[in-house]
């Protein structure tokens, strides 16, 4: 379908294509020296000590989990308005997802309170995710993990750029993961990056993104070894020189990208509350630096969600669903179904929620003319 806004675009430019091309003329294409200028770039970027680029962020969280030594037994709180990566990862290890509510109808992501609530004696991490690119309450959050002696792993695939307190999300907890999925807004069209100040988790997580091995292709090609050992059961979760070359230009653009769509957020908000008052945008509230990675909106109460979006459709505007939540999956459900009591906001919100276009190569117009089909398409 061709849309006349599409829900997100890439902000590519030749300095992409001409860093692939590099790649290819240099004649090494897997992890190399373009790799580690990559995880050292973003490294710097996020104030992390050690970054580790990965196949996509959910070989990170899956690799954030089996760093934290998480297995059959263990509980992870995390929320169930997330994409259902975040709790396949936890699954992975064979560890069991405990879902919790999120703040409010406001703040749509992981209430302190709820997790407080959710702990049991077999709890042994937490998994937030930064809804959005907007800030979980990761003082709060980090407190209580301190408390009760729990790993925080970030999900921050929606917030490369985003800060709370002037630190980096992703960089709060003991690992963070990020996504650059080709609608992200660092994209490589797959890839993603794990980052940890911790030299220990760091090393495990080296380990097993490449089979465990104790050398690499690389390390041999240079003479720097001439044989390994296999010390873990490890993955092939490695990114590529190609995907790498694509970061390195796409970290320069994250900065003006998400100031980009700040602005253009803040449009929003000011024509919505103008010409459809009926809809509100969450986060309203001030917290942390954002990195406006989606647009979010609820519609009023009693709006059929689906033909909302069709009407959108039918006007060419790609609306989208930023959650079903994960516990209503038929893959959940079973294990799950006392949970739904526990959920109520979660719920609410996911009912009502549609997610509004939104890129850096937007214009002032695209924004007014979802504006004006929003307006038109949610009259009671
Ligand atoms: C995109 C996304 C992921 C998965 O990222 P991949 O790089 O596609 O594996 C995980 N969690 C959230 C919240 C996401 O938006």
């Amino acid at each position: 379908m061709h849309w006349k806004i599409p829900l997100s675009d890439l902000n590519y430019g030749p300095e992409e294509e001409e860093a692939v091309s590099a790649v290819i003329r240099s004649g090494w294409l897997s992890m190399g020296a373009v790799t580690q200028a990559f995880e050292a770039e973003f490294a710097a970027f996020v104030g992390a000590k050690h970054a580790l680029a990965l196949t996509n962020a959910t070989a990170a969280l899956h690799l954030a989990c089996l760093a934290c030594d998480l297995g059959p037994g263990d509980e992870v709180i995390l929320p169930a308005l997330t994409f259902v990566a975040s709790a396949n990862a936890v699954r992975y290890t064979g560890a069991t997802p405990v879902f919790a509510d999120i703040e409010s109808e406001d703040w749509l992501t992981l209430a302190p309170s709820a997790i407080e609530a959710a702990i049991t004696p077999r709890t042994r991490a937490i998994m937030v995710m930064h809804y959005a690119g907007f800030p979980c309450d990761m003082p709060a959050i980090t407190a209580i993990a301190r408390a009760h002696n729990l790993a925080v792993i970030e999900d921050a695939a929606h917030a490369v750029g985003a800060s709370l307190d002037n630190r980096a999300l992703g960089t709060w907890g003991d690992l963070g993961c990020y996504s650059f999925f080709a609608n992200k807004n660092l994209s490589t069209a797959e890839g993603g990056m794990l980052v940890t100040d911790d030299d220990a988790l760091a090393e495990k997580v080296r380990l097993l993104r490449s089979h465990g091995m104790t050398t690499l292709t690389w390390d041999r090609h240079h003479g720097h070894a001439s044989t390994y050992d296999v010390v873990e059961l490890g993955y092939n979760y490695r990114i590529d020189e190609l995907r790498s070359a694509l970061g390195r230009v796409q970290l320069t653009r994250v900065a003006a990208g998400n100031a980009r769509r700040a602005e253009l957020t803040s449009l929003y908000r000011h024509l919505l509350a103008q010409s459809a008052p009926q809809i509100s945008m969450p986060f309203s509230q001030p917290r942390g630096q954002s990195s406006y990675h989606i647009l979010p909106i609820l519609l009023p109460e009693g709006v059929n969600k689906p033909a909302f979006m069709a009407k959108m459709r039918a006007e060419g505007i790609q609306t989208s669903w930023h959650y079903p939540p994960v516990h209503t999956f038929h893959a959940y459900a079973k294990n799950n179904q006392a949970l739904s009591s526990r959920l109520p906001l979660t719920e609410a919100v996911a009912a009502r929620q549609v997610t509004l276009p939104l890129f850096p190569t937007m214009t002032e117009e695209q924004v007014t003319c979802v504006v004006k089909g929003v307006a038109d398409s949610s009259k009671l």
